[in-house]
């Protein structure tokens, strides 16, 4: 499962994609999807163009987490239309997120996505042609790649790593999420899952190790309550690991 995360400027021919950046895990609930929100956030808050294509089949949580449920989006003759997202706290102004998901195809919330096989090969062939812009190549583009500091979440990450060398994908780097929890009441930090797996991944690869995200009991909450883009979700980690990822594109 992925999410990939677009890049865009305005060229003569209508929107461009500049740089295309896949985030991807070796299995669900690792984080991807939180990640992808807070990297799309952070580099919005910081005046880049940001698009989130949320390609998780099974479990689409983004528009949850963003507070987009229930919205609708709708083919031009260009391709899907994406629900644009304002970001009132943003330096800039008038930034927003442009949010394309599998969830916005979907009735209900609890709706089973039923794409299996070829059709489901297709359905994301088909959603990631049509949500970028007819004939736009990006110049740059690159994956990152999300674990737990578990051995098994680390271990199942290595064949994403084997598929992005395959397919020519350079990675950026590694991130480790969920990595330590700073107790809010005693302020000591503790390691539920074992710590420092991603270093490791990273320095086994020779990949850059871009950073930790700690578990955070507030940003659970944010996302729970569809309150990802509010002004106290986004982390101070998460924010340097965006300008981490922004210096590497
Ligand atoms: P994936 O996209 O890999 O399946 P998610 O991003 O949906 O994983 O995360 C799974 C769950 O873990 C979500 O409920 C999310 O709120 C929670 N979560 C992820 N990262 C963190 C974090 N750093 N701190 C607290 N909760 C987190």
């Amino acid at each position: 499962p992925t999410s990939l995360q677009l890049q865009m400027s305005e060229g003569s021919g209508g929107p461009r994609i500049d740089t295309a950046l896949l985030v991807l895990s070796g299995k669900g609930g690792v984080g991807k999807s939180t990640v992808s929100v807070q990297l799309a956030l952070a580099l919005a808050q910081a005046g880049h163009r940001v698009g989130l294509l949320d390609i998780d089949l099974c479990g689409p949580s983004v528009p949850r987490m963003l507070g987009l449920e229930g919205q609708r989006v709708h083919q031009c003759p260009e391709g899907w239309v994406p629900v644009h997202l304002r970001l009132p706290g943003a330096a800039s102004d008038g930034a927003e997120l442009l949010v394309m998901s599998i969830g916005f195809l979907l009735e209900g919330r609890d709706d089973p996505v039923i794409w299996r096989g070829p059709k489901k090969t297709s359905m994301v062939g088909q959603f990631v042609r049509d949500a970028l812009p007819v004939g736009s190549a990006c110049r740059r583009r690159g994956a990152v790649a999300v674990t737990t500091p578990q051995i098994v979440a680390v271990g199942d990450v290595r064949r994403e790593l084997d598929f992005c060398a395959k397919t020519g994908l350079a990675v950026l780097g590694i991130v480790e999420n969920m990595s330590g929890f700073a107790c809010p009441h005693c302020a000591g930090c503790s390691n539920p899952f074992s710590s420092g797996g991603g270093r490791e991944l990273a320095r086994a690869k020779a990949l850059p190790f871009l950073g930790c995200l700690p578990i955070d009991p507030s940003l659970a909450a944010c996302l729970d309550e569809g309150q990802a883009a509010g002004a106290k979700a986004l982390s101070s980690p998460a924010q340097l690991l965006a300008q981490e990822v922004a210096t590497r594109l």
